[in-house]
């Protein structure tokens, strides 16, 4: 008889109602706010008590000075031929590759794109050389799913072009967005053009990197500045990280910093200007900047120079004078008709990430927000892709529009191969819950997918599923590799999915051979299985291999069938027939 507290009705979160109405798979009732599609909020996490509202600006407001505004549209100066992808939304054209995002995206339209480019929220990091090549369009911006990038790059000591390449093709191939080339050794010219070649993401720079290689930074000048830029345009970089941010009266507040300085372009243009005596050139050259950039259609990633490197140092003077710098750029930069994303922290506690997210939506105007991590504790060298991909996770839920891996060397010394597969995959792990959770519609589909297979039991489309389906089987098949109806980790008798399985196969009247006080009885561990288990971490994965196979023979499982212990069997059709007779 069911009891008073039975019967209570649950309502709903009080918060976005169902957010993912137009995608079957995402969640009805999320605590996300209600999609705010082409408004200033996109997809997003409600504002804790004390947020920054956003701003209420856009790229609209910061139009260059020749244009007008006429019959509720802008027009262009006579002869003028748009270049950027930001140009071509403002004139109201759908590009081929504001097509391809939508094609990508699924639950946006080419329109919707368009829109959100030219209201500055969304960037598409396309240089019409790399265009030429193998690239492939994407966008960054909150309107669509969260993006990650991966950074490589040979340095002094290590690596060369041909393992930049391969760690390239390995970052591609476990779902990196974009990859930034962060070269400082080698031939970081061959190196450059072999990833631009090579790619079918978009590749980012640092140029100032380049520019100090065979001098000190004292010698920088202008003319170097422009050159560099000029060339890596040509060679066809998609997006450039530009430290312009970080001012003369800026390096006052980081004498009380723990670490100081630790963006490598931060602190060279801190030692240029302290030497010089003058502003960052990066600063006082922006318009020229700007020229470059938008002749090729070169996004910007406008650097956090004083990025906090440690906890003790997040939220500081330094980091939000520099961020109110960026949002000055970012609309002088929308005034020259150039793409902006800004860069972000960095090490940031938890309780601090939402407000850094907030506030550069607000100073920045809804520019793309990519931020590094953020790292949530400093104490954890070694496995600072985890540390970083639990910030990273917050900062996708509060904004971030792109998130910048970490991997397990961070701090340490220079990513191999695993190291970026590593980083990539945490960092999958971050921009896939974000995004579930702000509920972009169809985010969760492939979730449930899995969760279906893993009640069935069903371990090949279990394995399919899985992000990575070969770790995913070694590890289920270090201890059993054959198909039953549990796995290694409980064993048969404590397998609570099998005896729900079990349970439902009952309720459902898909077996007429069950009945409840006659447990269905399949068989259990062999003593070979046994004898693995009793002996997992003494064997060498080999010999676990080795003898795991012998359980294929000893569960009664044919060559690439499922063994006989497995009750993943009912008809469909048969099944419902019995429901309705019997039920
Ligand atoms: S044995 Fe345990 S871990 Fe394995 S499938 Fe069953 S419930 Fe899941």
């Amino acid at each position: 008889m069911p009891n008073a507290s039975n019967s209570q009705t649950w309502s709903l979160p009080p918060l976005g109602a169902n957010p993912s109405s137009a995608g079957a798979g995402t969640n009805p009732g999320s605590f996300a706010c209600k999609p705010d599609l082409g408004g200033a909020l996109a997809f997003s996490s409600p504002d804790t008590p004390g947020m920054p509202a956003p701003s209420d600006k856009t790229a609209w407001d910061f139009m260059p000075a020749d244009w007008n505004y006429a019959d509720g549209h802008w027009v262009a100066p006579a002869g003028f031929t748009p270049v950027t992808q930001l140009e071509h939304a403002r004139l109201g054209s759908v590009t081929s590759e504001m097509q391809r995002v939508a094609e990508r995206e699924g639950h946006l339209t080419p329109e919707q794109v368009r829109d959100e480019v030219a209201a500055g929220r969304m960037v598409i990091p396309a240089n019409p050389v790399h265009l030429g090549y193998k690239l492939d369009p994407m966008a960054i911006g909150r309107a669509s799913h969260t993006k990650i990038n991966a950074n490589m790059g040979a340095s002094p000591v290590s690596s060369n072009t041909a393992e930049e390449v391969e760690k390239l093709h390995w970052a591609e191939r476990w779902g990196a967005d974009t990859v930034m080339d962060l070269s400082t050794g080698g031939d970081l010219d061959a190196t450059r053009e072999a990833i631009i070649r090579g790619s079918t993401v978009p590749i980012g720079t640092v140029p100032i990197y380049s520019m100090i290689i065979g001098r000190q930074i004292e010698d920088l000048d202008a003319d170097m500045i422009l050159s560099c830029l000029e060339h890596q345009a040509q060679q066809g970089v998609d997006y450039f990280t530009i430290h312009a941010g970080v001012l003369r009266e800026h390096l006052t507040y980081v004498q009380k910093r723990l670490i100081g300085i630790v963006s490598r372009g931060g602190s060279m243009l801190a030692k240029w200007m302290i030497h010089h005596g003058e502003q960052n050139p990066m600063y006082t050259l922006w318009d020229d900047i700007c020229q470059i950039m938008r002749r090729y259609d070169v996004t910007f990633s406008i650097g956090d120079g004083l990025r906090p490197g440690g906890l003790a140092d997040a939220t500081d003077h330094a980091q939000l004078a520099e961020l109110s710098t960026l949002g000055e750029l970012t609309e002088r930069a929308w005034a020259n008709g150039c793409q902006v994303m800004v860069e972000g922290p960095g090490h940031v506690p938890f309780d601090q990430i939402e407000y850094n997210m907030k506030l550069q939506r607000e100073r920045c105007h809804g520019a793309p927000f990519y931020v590094l991590g953020p790292l949530v504790t400093d104490i954890f060298p070694g496995y600072d892709h985890i540390t970083s991909c639990i910030g990273a996770t917050a900062a996708g839920y509060h904004g971030a529009a792109m998130l910048c891996y970490v991997t397990p060397k961070e701090h340490l010394g220079l990513p191999k191969r695993d190291d970026v597969k590593q980083g990539v995959i945490a960092y999958k792990i971050a921009a896939h819950a974000a995004d579930v959770a702000l509920g972009i519609p169809g985010a969760r589909d492939h979730d449930d997918e899995l969760t279906k297979a893993r009640a069935a039991l069903n371990w090949e489309k279990h394995f399919e599923l899985a992000y990575d389906s070969d770790t995913a089987r070694a590890y289920h098949d270090e201890d059993l590799d054959v198909d039953t109806d549990f796995c290694a980790m409980c064993g048969h008798d404590w397998c609570s999915v099998r005896i729900s399985k079990e349970i439902q196969e009952f309720a459902s009247g898909k077996d007429d051979a069950y009945a409840q006080n006659q447990p269905k009885v399949t068989l259990a561990l062999t003593p070979d299985q046994q004898e693995i288990l009793e002996k997992r971490g003494v064997l060498s994965p080999e010999e676990i291999h080795r003898l795991a196979s012998k359980t294929r023979t000893a569960m009664g499982a044919e060559s690439g069938h499922q063994a006989a212990c497995h009750s993943d069997r009912a008809d469909d059709a048969e099944a419902e027939a019995l429901q309705t007779s019997s039920l």
